[in-house]
C-alpha cells in the first residue's frame, strides 16, 4: 500500500506526470489536458455517466452561455454577479458565460408538460460553467475560470426529495469507494446573516428540515455551517482535505423550492391539477477539475487501476520479444485496456520499471515466457506473481478495471 503520510501538490505532480499545464496565451485559470491527463478525465466522466444511467438519470446537452434575462429569472444575476464573468454586448440583447447549469436544465424541463408519473424525473449533465475568479487566486485545477460540473436536477414530488437526497449520498459513496477517496466531514450548510440568500423564511425552514432529516437517517456525523448554502437554499456539502489541509466541497444535495417557483415549473398531478415540483440539485464528483486535483494528491499519482492513463506497461527483456510484446498490445487494446510497450531501448529492464513506478501492471516478457505464451506480471506496490497464460493474466485484470476496483490483484480468483 502506499504511505498515507504524505500527500502531493497537484500541480507539481500534474507538470510531472503529463497530466495538465496552462499557458498564459490561453490565460490563466484556464488549464488544458495533455493526451494522459484526458485519458484520466474521460475514464471518469464515463463513470459517472454509466453510474447515473444505472441510477434512472438521463442526460441532455445544453449551451454554456444563456441570455442575461435566464439568469435574472434564476436569481443568480442579483445574488451572484460578483462570480459572473461580464456580459457579453449583442447589440439588442446581452448574453453571458453561465454561472452554473440549474437555469438551463429548468428551461428544458419547462419546455414539455410533465405528469406526476414521470417523477422523479433526474437530468443529468457534464457541462461547462464558468466562474469569475480573480487572477491572483488561480492555481492549477482546483481554482479554475471554466469548470466542467459533474450536475444533476432531480424534478421531484415534496414526497420524494428525501429518497432522491438519499439515492445521491449512496451515489456519492460508491463513487469515493471506486476513487479509493475519503470524505474529511459531511455539512449541512445553511444561510448566513447576509442578504446574499433569497427571503423566503418558511421555504428555509422546509428545505433544511429535509435535509437534516436525511442526514440524521443516514447515521453519518456532520456539522451545521452557516453562511455556506446556496442562494436559493441549503446543501448537504461533502468536504474533502487537500494536501495543504485545505477544505473543500467535493459534492452536494441541495433542495431548491426557489427556481421552480421563478421557472413556474409544474407537473400534472393525479388529481388532474397542475402541481409545483421540487428541485433537488446534486453533484457526484463535482467539477472534473478539482475531482482529478484531489486524485491526484490523494494517490500521488498512483491512480486506482481503472483510472489510471497507462494501465498496463510491457517489458519485453530484449529484442526479440518485441513482436510478443506488439501482440499483447493488441490484446489489450482489444479489451479496452490502455497498454503501452517500454522498448529495451529506453534502458535496462530495471529503469524501465523504475520509469513506470505508477503504473498499476508491468508485464514482463522474456524468452521463456515468449515461447510459453505467458506473462510475468509484476504489480505497482511491488507484488511479483509467477508467469502466467497471457488471457488468464488479461481476464483478470480487464475484470478488476470493470469492477473498478482499488484492488491491483484478487489472490482469490483462480489460480493456474
Ligand atoms: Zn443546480
Amino acid at each position: 500500500m502506499f504511505e498515507e503520510t504524505t500527500m502531493h501538490d497537484h500541480r507539481k505532480l500534474g507538470r510531472e506526470l503529463d497530466l495538465f499545464d496552462t499557458d498564459p496565451l490561453i490565460g490563466a485559470g484556464l488549464p488544458y489536458w495533455l493526451p494522459d491527463g484526458a485519458a484520466v478525465r474521460h475514464t471518469l466522466e464515463e463513470y459517472i455517466r454509466t453510474a447515473e444511467r444505472r441510477a434512472g438519470y438521463r442526460h441532455v446537452y445544453s449551451p454554456v452561455l444563456g441570455k442575461r434575462e435566464l439568469y435574472e429569472i434564476s436569481g443568480h444575476w442579483s445574488h451572484y454577479s460578483d462570480d459572473m464573468f461580464p456580459p457579453m454586448d449583442l447589440g439588442a440583447e446581452q448574453v453571458v458565460l453561465r454561472p452554473s447549469l440549474c437555469p438551463h436544465h429548468a428551461v428544458i424541463y419547462r419546455s414539455r408538460s410533465h405528469s406526476y408519473r414521470e417523477l422523479p424525473l433526474r437530468m443529468a449533465e457534464l457541462g461547462g460553467m464558468y466562474r469569475f475568479e480573480l487572477s491572483g487566486v488561480l492555481g492549477g485545477l482546483t481554482r479554475v475560470r471554466a469548470i466542467q460540473l459533474n450536475d444533476a436536477h432531480i424534478f421531484c414530488t415534496l414526497d420524494q426529495v428525501a429518497d432522491e437526497a438519499r439515492g445521491a449520498l449512496e451515489m456519492i459513496r460508491q463513487a469515493y469507494e471506486a476513487l479509493g477517496i475519503t470524505a474529511a466531514r459531511f455539512r449541512l450548510s445553511l444561510p448566513g446573516p447576509d442578504g446574499k440568500y433569497v427571503a423566503a423564511p418558511e421555504m428555509w425552514q422546509r428545505s433544511t428540515a429535509l435535509l437534516t432529516e436525511v442526514l440524521d437517517r443516514s447515521g453519518l456525523p456532520y456539522e451545521e455551517a452557516e453562511g455556506e448554502a446556496a442562494f436559493y437554499g441549503p446543501k448537504i456539502d461533502v468536504q474533502v482535505v487537500d494536501g495543504a489541509g485545505r477544505e473543500s466541497t467535493l459534492s452536494t444535495v441541495q433542495v431548491d423550492f426557489h427556481q421552480p417557483e421563478q421557472f413556474d415549473l409544474h407537473y400534472v398531478g393525479a388529481d388532474g391539477a397542475k402541481h409545483r415540483p421540487v428541485m433537488v440539485h446534486r453533484s457526484i464528483i463535482g467539477s472534473v477539475e478539482r475531482a482529478v486535483a484531489h486524485l491526484i494528491e490523494q494517490h500521488g499519482g498512483a491512480f486506482p487501476a481503472w483510472l489510471a492513463p497507462t494501465q498496463l506497461v510491457i517489458l519485453p527483456i530484449s529484442e526479440a520479444e518485441l513482436p510478443d510484446a506488439a501482440a499483447l498490445a493488441r490484446r489489450c487494446a482489444e479489451l479496452g485496456l490502455r497498454a503501452e510497450i517500454a522498448e529495451p531501448e529506453r534502458g535496462s529492464l530495471g529503469a524501465r520499471i523504475r520509469e513506470a513506478r505508477l503504473v498499476p501492471y508491468q508485464a514482463v516478457i522474456g524468452a521463456k515466457e515468449a515461447s510459453a505464451g505467458e506473462v510475468a506480471l509484476r504489480l505497482r506496490d511491488g507484488r511479483r506473481l509467477d508467469p502466467r497464460p497471457v488471457g488468464e493474466v488479461l481476464t483478470s485484470v480487464a475484470a478488476l478495471i470493470d469492477a473498478h476496483s482499488t484492488d491491483l490483484w484478487d489472490a482469490t480468483a483462480r489460480s493456474s
